[in-house]
Parts: structure tokens; sequence; C-alpha cells
């Protein structure tokens, strides 16, 4: 999606701190931590948020699933971390293009709710 902030960072043509690559995922540092330990891992193909998962896209979630305790682990989360998907505008969410942020790093409070 050429307007896509997430697309123009998967594409390199916006900077990010990358912590994990593969063929259907990219993981990278959020520009602004709401915990000493804030990733977001998104697919790379263009999904606008929760909503627009479907049967032929779907697939990729479950492989997110399978890359998170992957990245947690290198990150040394071995106390637990949360995960969190903003799904539309009540929900706060800022970029549409799926994303599930991974926070650690702390003992986390349930204030979001
Ligand atoms: P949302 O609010 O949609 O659930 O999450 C979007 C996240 O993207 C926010 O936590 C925000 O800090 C992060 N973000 C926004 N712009 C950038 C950027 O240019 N680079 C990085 N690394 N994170 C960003
Ligand atoms: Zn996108």
């Amino acid at each position: 999606m050429a307007d896509c902030l997430f697309c123009k960072i998967i594409a390199g043509e916006i900077p990010s701190t990358k912590v994990y690559e593969d063929e259907l995922v990219f993981a990278f540092r959020d520009i602004a931590p709401q915990a000493p330990t804030h990733i977001l891992v998104i697919p790379k193909a263009h999904i606008s948020g929760c909503n627009g998962v479907t049967p032929d896209n779907s697939a990729v979630v479950a492989h997110i699933f399978e890359v998170i305790p992957q990245i947690a682990a290198a990150e040394g989360l071995t106390g637990g971390y949360r995960v969190v998907s903003n799904c539309g505008d009540d929900a706060g969410q800022t970029v549409h293009h799926l994303h599930f942020h991974i926070l650690g790093g702390k003992k986390l409070t349930l204030e979001m709710a």
C-alpha cells in the first residue's frame, strides 16, 4: 500500500530498528516505547487491521504467533510479556496495517483497559 507507514518500513523507505524478519513477517522496535521492551510484529502483506483478517490471509496471523515467542525469548522476556493489537478508533489504532505490540521488561499493569 503506497500510503501505509508500515509498508514503507518493510520496504526500508522509512528506517526502523529491525529485530526479526522472515518471508512473511517483519518486527521492529516501537518508536515511542511504552515498556522497556516494546516491539511491533507485522505481516509483510498489507492487512488493514484485525477487521481485515480473512480466510485468505489468516495463516500469517498464526505464523506471527509462532514468531512472537521466539522474539520474546531472544529479548530475554523470561518473566512474561503482553501481546496487544488495537483494532479500530475506540481502541486507539493509529496505523492501519495489522500489528501486534509485544510489551515486556517490567511488571505490567492493566491500566490500558
Ligand atoms: P497503534 O496505536 O496503531 O496500536 O500502534 C502504532 C504504533 O506505531 C505506536 O505504538 C507508535 O509509537 C508506533 N509508530 C508510529 N510511527 C512509527 C515509526 O515511524 N516507527 C516506529 N518504529 N514506530 C512507529
Ligand atoms: Zn501497510
